[in-house]
């Protein structure tokens, strides 16, 4: 029978946790990114312990250092901070950022407006499909639209997902630059009172916004099932809210009150009259409606202040959740759809080896540590590569 998590546990554990499972080579590694445009010791860490004390400023020269680190503070909570001119525990306030990855933190509870199987701080494997998508669409349009390659993901230890680019013109872009892309990539706008919350214009569909489309499309009966979007009165009116043109917007109505309360029959009937008022009516205004509900539902819901910041903390790869006692793993983007929140190790049963998800969690642990393996690799490829064309560049000179 494995033991219940106990935060309080969390300081006897986490000096076994930080010396036996933590990646401390690695993460030194990824952290250092070539040492380039400065070193490891330039990086700012921050801790919170046990006593909520906050420490930021922490900086660290080596795997070595971390160790000692880890071993005299004992975080209870591990974030990052940006890449500073000079060693940040010595410049503190006047230090100037120099660089930091290009980072997105997408959190359910953004979601809570749309999802209805749970709220606030609650997640299960119904509204994680939330988070596939996002996962997919985010990946997808950071490779295919601005060329990133040095991508990682990390669960963020309860209930979201947080992405961070290390490519070297990632992590110098400037603050509009971080505005500009989390623009870009943010379709869903307005606060609790507007009720459409997407509005696509042209006469074509940006080349983006078609691909998330198709990629929502993927998993958008199955969501409309499993979050029964539109099969209660609330939810109806929800969706008829959404819809700008009055007659389009009764005859939805007249037609889905009679209806079973079968969300997803509820919805393909909804595009069999939305087609038909199409047909014999002057559509501009709601010509893209069907894409801009999908979008409604199911695109990503980015927390922008995160990306757009840039010397913003974020929570460490490898670091415990207090409160749930989880690892924010790393995982692959293409195996986020297999991916069980019970099957993410937690430190008490790494820590316990007669826990029954004991094994099966050392093993998700290893393959976590693997996939992170895969990207510091990558990173450390791609950024001796582009040192090399730099000085190549300069030397013609
Ligand atoms: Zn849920």
């Amino acid at each position: 029978m494995a033991k219940q998590y106990d935060e309080g546990m969390l300081s006897d554990m986490l000096p076994i946790y930080y010396s036996r499972h933590f990646p401390q080579s690695l993460f030194c590694r990824w952290l250092s990114c070539g040492n380039y445009p400065q070193p490891l010791a330039n990086r700012e860490l921050s801790f919170t312990l046990a006593d909520d004390v906050y420490l930021r400023y922490l900086s660290i020269s080596n795997q070595k250092e971390l160790q000692t680190l880890f071993q005299k503070k004992c975080p209870h909570k591990l974030d990052i901070g940006p890449v500073y001119n000079i060693k940040p525990s010595i410049g503190r306030h006047d230090a100037i950022v120099l660089a930091r990855e290009l980072v997105f933190d997408i959190d359910l509870t953004d979601y809570d407006e749309i999802r209805t199987c749970c709220q606030e701080a609650n997640v299960c494997d119904k509204c994680w499909r939330f988070m596939v998508i996002a996962c997919e669409v985010i990946n997808t349009a950071l490779k295919e639209d601005f060329g990133f390659q040095n991508i990682l993901w990390v669960f963020s230890g309860r209930r979201g997902i947080h992405c961070w680019v290390s490519d070297h013109d990632a992590r110098t872009l400037d603050s509009p630059g971080r505005t500009a892309v989390a623009d870009y990539l943010c379709l869903i706008t307005g606060g609790d009172n507007q009720n459409k919350k997407v509005n696509l214009v042209g006469d074509n569909l940006h080349s983006s916004i078609r691909r998330s489309i198709n990629i929502i499309d993927k998993y958008f009966n199955i969501i409309v099932q499993e979050q029964e979007f539109f099969s209660t009165k609330e939810g109806l009116s929800k969706l008829l809210r959404v819809i700008p043109d009055e007659t389009l917007r009764k005859q939805t109505e007249e037609t889905l009150d009679k209806l079973a309360p079968s969300s997803l029959e509820r919805w393909e009937a909804f595009i069999q009259i939305y087609n038909q008022f199409c047909k014999h009516n002057n559509v501009r205004k709601i010509k893209y409606l069907i894409e801009e509900i999908k979008i409604q539902y199911c695109y990503p819901r980015l927390d922008v202040h995160v990306t757009k910041g840039f010397n913003h903390l974020l929570k460490s790869p490898f670091s415990i959740h207090p409160k749930t006692g989880k690892v924010s793993v790393v995982f692959k983007p293409e195996n986020i759809n297999s991916m069980k929140l019970d099957s993410v190790p937690t430190i008490h049963t790494l820590l316990d080896d007669s826990a029954k998800e004991n094994t099966q969690h050392e093993a998700n642990m290893r393959t976590a540590i693997k996939s992170f393996q895969e990207v510091v690799f990558l990173l450390e490829k791609t950024e001796a590569l582009r040192r090399k064309t730099e000085t190549s560049i300069s030397l013609d000179f």
